[in-house]
């Protein structure tokens, strides 16, 4: 089993690199994306979440670990995996490499997106995602093709609950205080890469693949 992390701020990019990071073969997991279906679900897990979501909060280590114990538990052995938002924080990342090494796992790369704080606000409060194919969109920077649309599915695009220009700024908090810290920690392990995530989105795309070769 193959993991790639993508580590980087809200907003950085980390779910719009993805989707060309898919087509090469990739399981994408977001923890962000396995809490949103768990609300869409309202399993008490879910409408608990929700809550700390909609706050700026992390939801707890436990539940998070657990959540990827669980599908990778489940998945084959020669899988490659690229974790978007996970790990979180440092007693996520410790419980992360136990689990990998009980699964003979190993990490490749921690590609870390460097974006500034005030691009981030601009992004995330024109974030415009699809419901059902969780495709991501802007609406300047990564328009749909027509109206307020999904390409893909052709439904109408949503706002997420949490991209308010105070939720973010509550989030890029939290991810300097708890978040950051992964930084040197994948750093001592040899495994940090880091991309300029302020440019056009091919331009981190194509980065991003140049790293991962
Ligand atoms: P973004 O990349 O915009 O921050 P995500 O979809 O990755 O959004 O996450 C949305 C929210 O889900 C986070 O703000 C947090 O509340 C929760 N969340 C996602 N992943 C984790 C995690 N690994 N640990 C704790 N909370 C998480
Ligand atoms: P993350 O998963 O890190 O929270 P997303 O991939 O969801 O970030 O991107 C956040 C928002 O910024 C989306 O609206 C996306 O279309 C837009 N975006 C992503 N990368 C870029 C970029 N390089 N330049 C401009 N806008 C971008």
């Amino acid at each position: 089993m193959k993991a790639v992390i993508l580590l980087g701020p809200p907003g950085a990019g980390k779910g719009t690199v993805s989707e060309v990071l898919v087509e090469k073969g990739y399981n994408h997991i977001s923890t962000g994306e396995l809490l949103r279906e768990r609300i869409r679900q309202k399993t008490p897990l879910g409408l608990e979440a929700k809550k700390l979501m909609d706050a700026g909060q992390f939801v707890p280590d436990d539940v998070v670990v657990s959540m990827i114990r669980k599908l990778l538990e489940a998945s084959s052995p020669d899988a490659e995996f690229l974790f978007d938002g996970f790990p979180r924080t440092l007693v996520q990342a410790e419980k992360f490499d136990e689990l990998l090494a009980s699964l003979n796992g190993t990490i490749d790369h921690v590609v870390q997106l460097e974006c500034p704080a005030d691009t981030i606000v601009e992004r995330l409060v024109g974030r415009r995602t699809c419901r059902k194919c969780g495709s991501v969109y802007h609406v300047s920077f990564n328009p749909p093709s027509k109206g307020d649309v999904c390409d893909v599915e052709g439904c109408e695009l949503t706002q997420r609950s949490d991209d308010t220009e105070e939720t973010v700024r509550k989030r890029l908090k939290v991810y300097a205080e708890r978040t950051a810290p992964l930084i040197s920690y994948y750093e001592a392990k040899g495994l940090i890469q880091q991309i300029n995530a302020n440019q056009p989105i091919q331009d981190v795309r194509a980065d991003v693949l140049k790293v991962l070769g």
